[in-house]
């Protein structure tokens, strides 16, 4: 027993002896100065030294095994968030506030609006209860000068405006709906270059119609607790009939806003000036309501489209937005469709091939429409399928034409050049404002409030990071470990 543990001590007696010398052979390889004698502070002196050439000799080493190593993919995937700033609910905001709040009002560009909902702000619009589309001669002068410019320029084609015939537009004897100079989407043959009609491949679009309106508690109680991302393509006058709706879409869910028209005509059978101010006016109060942006997708009602709309739509900076499906959940109230039907529709969708990706025609027109979406819902992650919003579909992430994301900082900005608002752009034309604010866009990071599953973040900046903070870390135990 004895001789056993006299033979352990010997050994830890050996192994002591060993790493001593080895400590004085690393001493005196990676630090020959230390046998010099330097005063008045040798041992400070020499620490110091030593440290310096760890260091410098731990970052050659770094970019030596950076530049033998093989590149990893620029970006990887990971669980991070895409961005990095506080929800505005935070209260660190209460004390570094991004936004400058005007009552119930979000503005971050500068200027003043009136609070969603208050006697001015209802009054700055046309009146909700009119029947029929918004009269043109209610529109500012220098709208009309400028539309007036944009047909002189021949940016508006001459296609023909269409008359209703039981409800549906009718193209006059001789024009062809289908031709490339008209291009209708409402046959579904002629697709418009420039419009979006499809989803990338394995995602849905969530997109909402005819909103504010019955249905829309209902979806965004459903939406918040699933913490899912929409559009909202949303008509003019419900916004002024329903502002606490728009406020909880805009700056609860932080859910994307685009134009539907403000009153929800069939556009082909309006007049140029009727067409634009149909969108303008809605781009106005959508602009006022969230604190300055313009708004940069538009959906028209019944898909109802031509060369000459889109033309109109695009000298406003607005893309069209269509679909691939139509749930005809509109048609529930008056039974000309069932919950089962729809449902029966959907499953087909979702079950089927994930290219292209869908855009379904859907409403918050009603709890009914709503809870048609809310019952199918389970079958989109259930059959494998990533949700975007509308506004999500080109890549650009932004719902508006002079804003980061949703609740990115607002570049100033006029629905068109306004002498109202000649502190802001008002020698800037919208197809302008809208080229810049895409390039800039584009070169932007995506953006949003809310964590994606799948969000991409700069892999090899995160791994040198760390890399180059694990190798100073081991090199000054080392140190550490010698003196
Ligand atoms: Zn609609």
């Amino acid at each position: 027993m004895f001789a056993f543990l006299e033979r352990v001590f010997h050994h830890l007696f050996a192994i002591q002896t060993e790493v001593q010398s080895l400590k004085t052979l690393l001493k005196t390889l990676l630090c020959p100065l230390l046998s010099l004698s330097f005063s008045p502070f040798p041992h400070l002196v020499m620490l110091f030294l030593c440290i310096s050439l760890f260091l410098s000799g731990s970052f050659t080493s770094f970019f030596l095994a950076a530049s033998i190593l093989p590149a990893r993919p620029h970006e990887l995937r990971s669980d991070f968030p895409a961005t990095w700033f506080h929800p505005d609910n935070h209260p660190i905001l209460t004390l570094f506030r991004r936004h400058t709040r005007n009552g119930t009002n979000i503005s971050t560009d500068g200027n003043g609006y009136p609070p969603v909902g208050s006697s001015a702000w209802i009054n700055a619009y046309p009146k909700a209860s009119g029947l029929g589309p918004v009269n043109p001669e209610t529109m500012p002068k220098v709208w009309k000068d400028f539309l007036e410019t944009a047909v002189k320029e021949g940016k508006v084609p001459n296609v023909p405006q269409t008359t209703l015939v039981n409800g549906s537009p009718t193209y006059p004897n001789g024009t062809d709906p289908n031709s490339s100079q008209v291009c209708s989407a409402i046959p579904k043959i002629c697709k418009i270059k420039g419009d979006y009609w499809d989803a990338p491949i394995g995602h849905v679009a969530l997109a909402f119609d005819d909103g504010p309106g019955l249905g829309s508690a209902k979806l965004y109680k459903f939406l918040q607790t699933k913490n899912l991302k929409a559009t909202h393509f949303f008509i003019g006058k419900n916004i002024l009939t329903y502002p606490q709706l728009f406020l909880t879409a805009f700056d609860i869910l932080h859910d994307d806003i685009g134009v539907h028209t403000y009153t929800h005509p069939s556009l082909s059978s309006l007049s140029n000036e009727q067409i634009f101010a149909e969108l303008a006016f809605t781009m106005q109060i959508i602009h006022d309501s969230t604190g300055g942006r313009v708004p940069r997708i538009f959906r028209p009602p019944f898909g109802d489209t031509d060369m000459r709309v889109h033309s109109i739509a695009k000298i406003l900076g607005l893309t069209t937005i269509i679909w691939n499906q139509d749930t005809e959940d509109w048609h529930l109230a008056s039974g000309g469709m069932t919950q089962a039907q729809i449902s029966s529709k959907m499953r087909t969708w979702l079950g089927g091939p994930k290219s292209p990706g869908l855009v379904m025609l859907e409403h918050e027109l009603s709890n009914e429409t709503a809870q048609v979406f809310i019952n199918n819902y389970p079958l989109i992650p259930g059959s494998d399928w990533d949700t975007v919003s509308a506004a999500q579909m080109d890549g650009l992430d932004t719902p508006y034409q002079n804003a980061k994301g949703t609740t990115g900082a607002v570049k100033p900005a006029a629905i068109v050049p306004n002498e109202n608002n000649a502190t802001s752009t008002s020698t800037t034309s919208p197809a302008r404002l809208s080229q810049s604010t895409m390039s800039w866009a584009r070169s932007s990071s995506k953006s949003t409030t809310r964590p994606s599953k799948s969000n991409k973040v700069n892999g090899v900046c995160r791994t040198s990071a760390l890399g180059i903070l694990g190798m100073v870390a081991v090199m000054t135990s080392v140190v550490v470990w010698l003196f």
